[in-house]
Order: C-alpha cells, then sequence, then structure tokens
C-alpha cells in the first residue's frame, strides 16, 4: 500500500474562520474587504468570529462552539474528516488563552493534513488572492490505514 495519498482541495473551498478577541475587529475587516471572493466558497468558524461576521458582513457563516468550549476542536475534528480544507485563524499572539493546547491541537492537525492556513493579515492575503483559490488542488497526506496496519503490525510483534 502506498505511503500517502492524494487528496483534492475543490475549487470551491470549505473555509473556516477563526479570531481569537484581540484580533476580531481585523477579521471583520478582513472578510468585509475580500467578501467578493468569500462569498464564492462554504464559510464556518467558531461560534462568536462566525456570529460576528455574518452580523457586519452579511456573509453566511456556520457557527461552531465557542473556541474556549471546544470551538478549535470541532474545527480540527473537520480537517481529520477533510470537510475543513483551508483555515484563516488570527490567533493572538500577545494575549494568554484559556484553550492555549486546543489553540496548538488545531495549528498541529491542519500541518498533519497540509491544509493552508493563514495566521495574520498578510498571509490571510496572499492565501485568498492566490490563483488557486479558483482551482482544484491535489496534494499529499499519510495514507492513515496504511500508517494504521504498520503499527499494528510492530506492535504485535
Ligand atoms: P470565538 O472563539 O470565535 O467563539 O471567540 C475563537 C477562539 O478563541 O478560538
Amino acid at each position: 500500500m502506498e505511503k500517502s495519498i492524494t487528496l483534492t482541495i475543490g475549487k470551491r473551498k470549505n473555509i473556516a474562520l477563526i479570531a481569537h478577541d484581540g484580533k476580531k475587529d481585523e477579521m471583520i475587516k478582513w472578510c468585509q474587504k475580500h467578501k467578493h471572493i468569500l462569498q464564492n466558497h462554504n464559510l464556518c468558524g467558531t461560534g462568536t468570529t462566525s456570529r460576528l461576521i455574518t452580523d457586519y458582513t452579511e456573509l453566511q457563516v456556520k457557527g461552531y462552539n465557542s473556541g474556549p468550549l471546544g470551538g478549535d476542536q470541532q474545527i480540527g475534528a473537520k480537517i481529520v474528516e477533510g470537510r475543513i480544507d483551508f483555515v484563516i485563524f488570527f490567533s493572538d499572539p500577545l494575549a494568554a488563552q484559556p484553550h492555549d493546547p486546543d489553540v496548538k491541537a488545531l495549528l498541529r492537525i491542519a500541518q498533519v493534513y497540509d491544509i493552508p492556513i493563514a495566521n495574520n493579515i498578510a498571509t490571510a492575503d496572499f492565501l485568498i488572492t492566490s490563483p488557486l483559490m479558483d482551482m482544484e488542488y491535489e496534494h499529499e497526506v499519510m495514507n492513515f490505514s496504511e500508517n494504521i496496519r504498520n503499527r499494528v503490525e510492530k506492535l504485535l510483534k
């Protein structure tokens, strides 16, 4: 069996939007600026962030739980399931977060699944204006069935 498998990020992306409290203003302004692009994709986000974006931009954003109440973990789980393939995450580097382990877990799982993820405005601007936003994108991720098979084999020895 192959060590990696090819997954496709569709033309219409499944985008998660998350902003810590100190960054919510920036997120709303960023969404207003790129509304004409964002409206062509499926949007979701943590509870408070998505409500604010919808209120200020009229973009439809499916809301999960608030970040400190598990919203980041829900988004991480959707990445694992292949239901989220693009993340804008304006974390606040100057404020301690009660859910810091969840934040780290989300960053890590996005890395494992080779998910584009922006953590500041400049990166988000570059990502959202990429020609790849209008195309399908194929990428390689670890073949998890093969990984489990190998681990089971090794542990049974
Ligand atoms: P919130 O969560 O959108 O509910 O504020 C964001 C976060 O702190 O992760």
